[in-house]
């Protein structure tokens, strides 16, 4: 990647870590600094998800996104939405606004504009870059993760975790999805369990990475499950997770992970990753290769 390509993904990164640290440190809620950080991230044309998703077979862009409360188990999601500006917020205003936990396609749509959400016409997530990238696999039947080319394998999935003052924790990720996806092709991101999880007894989980292999092996909740059941540490548990078990099924990809100690670990199985993190304790760093 040129240095100035490589500093406006440090930049965008920097600007969702903000976002969502600010909150924290006047005392808010993990929910709410995961909302402010993944939207931070969806309206940046870079990422794969609002504002910058990717193309679909048929051309369109199709966002799929996921919260969870780790204090409660409240959940909400979103599936197959079209020119809603920020998915994450209609998955936030499904678990705080309707008895559901998912919504989608056209339903989502009409829930969306009955709660006000912000909308956005097609050209809004526009992006010529992705546009080449669908170009590259149109009328074919091949998907590609969110990468410039065959060696630079980083995805541009959406996610944040985060712990609070009150140790609780929580999980938010948010997709355009991968390229030239069948339309009506739904992802990890929105399945709570596979790609969006958090449990305060365990740990919050977002992922990126290949949607069907995350979804078989139910990757976000056999965490939780590792460390419940069978007593290993986060660590421990990403580990076994992204470098075992979801290799062993050809998924390639990786997650980001906190638990109620406020512990954290981004773990993954490909070349790169964005990612990065920021703590009371001072810590603040931002990668992309391993
Ligand atoms: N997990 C996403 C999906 O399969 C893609 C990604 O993470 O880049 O929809």
């Amino acid at each position: 990647m040129d240095p100035g390509k490589e500093k406006a993904y440090r930049d965008g990164l920097n600007d969702a870590l903000q976002a969502g640290f600010d909150l924290l440190a006047k005392g808010g809620s993990s929910l709410d600094a995961v909302l402010a950080a993944v939207i931070s991230l969806e309206n940046n044309i870079l990422f794969n998800a609002g504002k910058g998703s990717v193309f679909t077979s048929s051309g369109h862009q199709e966002m799929d996104a996921a919260i969870m409360d780790g204090s409660n188990l409240a959940a909400g999601a979103v599936a197959g939405v079209r020119n809603i500006r920020n998915p994450i917020e209609l998955a936030y205003t499904v678990m705080t606004k309707s008895p559901h936990v998912i919504l989608a396609g056209e339903g989502a749509n009409e829930f969306a504009k009955q709660q006000g959400l912000k909308m956005e016409p097609d050209e809004y997530f526009f992006s010529e870059f992705r546009k080449a990238q669908w170009e590259d696999l149109r009328g074919s039947e091949s998907t590609a993760l969110d990468h410039g080319g065959i060696k630079e394998k980083k995805f541009g999935t959406v996610g944040a975790v985060a712990c609070d003052q009150h140790g609780n924790i929580a999980a938010a990720t948010s997709t355009g999805g991968m390229t030239n996806k069948q339309f009506g092709r739904i992802g990890d991101s929105p399945l709570i369990g596979a790609g969006t999880y958090a449990n305060n007894r365990t740990c919050a989980i977002s992922c990126t990475g290949h949607g069907e292999p995350f979804i078989r092996a139910v990757t976000a909740y056999d965490v939780s499950c590792l460390m419940e059941y069978a007593g290993l540490s986060l660590r421990e548990a990403m580990d076994r997770v992204v470098n075992d078990k979801l290799v062993k099924l050809e998924g390639e990809g990786g997650m980001i992970g906190i638990d109620a100690a406020g512990n954290t670990e981004m773990i993954f199985n490909s070349d790169g990753m964005y990612r990065g993190s920021q703590s009371s304790d001072g810590t603040h760093e931002i990668l992309i290769y391993r």
